[in-house]
């Protein structure tokens, strides 16, 4: 079996349906107090006489969409982008259009909402009752094991790009509320959301690991200045852009030059250094 960060323990299974039933009737309410409906990440949910519907907000005024009254169907529709790639981070705000649920009542509203975003009615219901838990970075990092425990060595600068460049609304739509440890808040733009996220989950530590192996080569500077990985990332990006084909990684592939999250970091990092002075 392959390795993965640990994430958040659950709780007892009686208090986490007491907990998901009153999280659904709260944010059934929500939604019933807003004529126009509301906007929760990138779906918009709205009350008919008779049950729920949500679509895509950019779906609006789309015509010919795909219907269904089946909430179960929100799986499918949260686990590929419009390209047909895998979502590894169900909060990126690459969830694809095309479709419309009309379902009968506020558990199966709730049901779709949980396959669209895991665990953000419950965390956003507990979140407005002041009982949201949040861990910070250093608590997450000290139960990772494995390939994982190098994340407990990345500074604090590391945490704070990392978070830069994993983090904020142009990749992924939650609100950061944990910070670096009890006295460090994280220095970024935490987001506007609905969503609260209250911990960092398990693709942030994965990056945060790469991070920490960017941080490793910093003794192996050549003599333009530049790490290894800092030299293939200028050489990739040069190459793609000369053929024309200018192909990126997967979301998680952050041991390719080309991926998204891996360029924002350069872009915090490294541009600065080649460009001083913008
Ligand atoms: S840790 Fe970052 S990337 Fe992961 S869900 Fe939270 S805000 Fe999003």
């Amino acid at each position: 079996m392959s390795e993965a960060p640990r994430s958040a323990s659950g709780s007892a299974s009686g208090e986490s349906e007491n907990v998901a039933a009153t999280s659904r009737e709260a944010f059934a309410a929500w939604v019933d107090d807003a004529m126009e409906g509301r906007t929760f990440a990138q779906v918009l949910i709205r009350r008919l006489e008779t049950g729920y519907e949500m679509r895509h907000t950019d779906d609006l005024d789309a015509e010919n969409l795909e219907t269904s009254d089946d909430p179960r169907l929100a799986r499918e529709i949260s686990r590929l982008t419009e390209a047909g790639e895998h979502r590894p981070l169900k909060s990126a705000p690459n969830l694809r259009r095309g479709w419309i649920l009309r379902v009968a009542d506020a558990r199966e509203m709730a049901v779709a909402m949980n396959y669209l975003y895991p665990a953000a009615v419950v965390h956003w219901h507990l979140e407005r009752e002041g009982k949201l838990e949040i861990t910070s970075y250093r608590e997450n990092a000290a139960r990772q094991s494995g390939i994982y425990k190098r994340v407990q060595r990345l500074s604090d600068e590391g945490v704070h790009n990392a978070a830069q460049a994993c983090c904020e609304d142009a990749v992924c739509l939650k609100r950061t509320l944990w910070d670096v440890d009890g006295e460090t808040p994280l220095a970024m733009d935490r987001g506007n959301g609905e969503i609260p996220c209250p911990e960092p989950c398990s693709l942030f530590v994965s990056f945060a690991r790469r991070v920490r192996l960017f941080e490793r080569e910093e003794r192996e500077r050549d003599a333009a200045g530049l790490t290894p990985s800092e030299r293939e990332d200028l050489a990739s990006l040069v190459a793609a852009r000369a053929s024309g084909k200018m192909k990126m990684a997967r979301e998680a592939e952050f041991e390719e030059p080309l991926n998204e999250r891996r360029l924002r970091y350069r872009l915090l990092t490294l541009a600065p250094k080649l460009r001083p002075g913008e």
